[in-house]
């Protein structure tokens, strides 16, 4: 793949696929946001992204963000930004500064750090749990086995609110499968956000009530 030669024309396509994929099972488009995974591509390459109309941004890295944001926010005060990475706790700062969402809560010492950061400035971003859904050693999240107790004590020992949950399933396998079950776990604990679907699968993410889809290759072209 190379880089989208019309970022604008490419956006346009996606939405398109995303009102179709929504028309398909009877939602609502307004009911799914598309979050341009902006991560690797500078502000030559952003800077058409928004002037086509996207306001929603995705990075995976803090300090990439910090690095690259900051003046593109300054021009564009009504864009927001999701952290879709996985953080550690010594940035949670920075995360909670630089950020409007965060998808990738996994774990009691990162809930604590949110919860001390999001009192002290008095800014809470709207949180994802990341389920590993596939189980996989190398991957972040919480097992899919372990999510009811984690999300409890997100509630009842962190006091943090809990929006909706994260998947990202594995390379090889069919996502479908890795969706549904997220979606259940979602439902049994009355969570309504549900991020899931990238280039390749936020239709069928779609399908199964994706309310955010985190697309990169398919706006601004391969990654180097
Ligand atoms: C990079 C990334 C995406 C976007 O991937 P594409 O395949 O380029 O759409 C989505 N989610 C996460 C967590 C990512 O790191």
């Amino acid at each position: 793949m190379s880089e989208a030669a019309d970022p604008a024309a490419a956006l346009a396509d996606v939405r398109r696929n995303i009102a179709r994929a929504c028309a398909a099972v009877k939602r609502d488009p307004a009911a799914v946001t598309l979050i341009a995974v902006s991560k690797t591509f500078g502000a030559e390459a952003i800077e058409p992204v928004i002037a086509a109309g996207q306001r929603v941004f995705g990075e995976n890295r803090v300090q990439e963000t910090r690095a690259k944001w900051p003046p593109i926010r300054a021009a564009h005060p009504d864009v927001s930004l999701h952290l879709i990475g996985p953080l550690q706790s010594n940035k949670a700062r920075e995360a909670v500064q630089l950020f409007d969402a965060i998808h990738s809560v996994d774990r009691p010492s990162l809930c604590e750090a949110l919860k001390k950061e999001i009192g002290k400035q008095g800014r809470a971003p709207t949180l994802f749990v990341e389920i590993n859904t596939g189980a996989e050693a190398q991957k972040a999240g919480v097992l899919p086995q372990d999510a009811d107790d984690f999300l409890k004590a997100c509630r009842e020992t962190y006091g943090l609110t809990i929006s909706g949950l994260m998947c990202i399933p594995p390379l090889d396998d069919a996502p479908a499968p890795h969706f549904a079950l997220t979606a259940k776990i979602a439902a049994r604990n009355g969570l309504k956000l549900l991020s899931m679907g990238m280039s390749a699968d936020y239709e069928t993410a779609i399908e199964f009530g994706a309310t955010h889809v985190r697309v990169g290759s398919a706006i601004f072209g391969g990654r180097h």
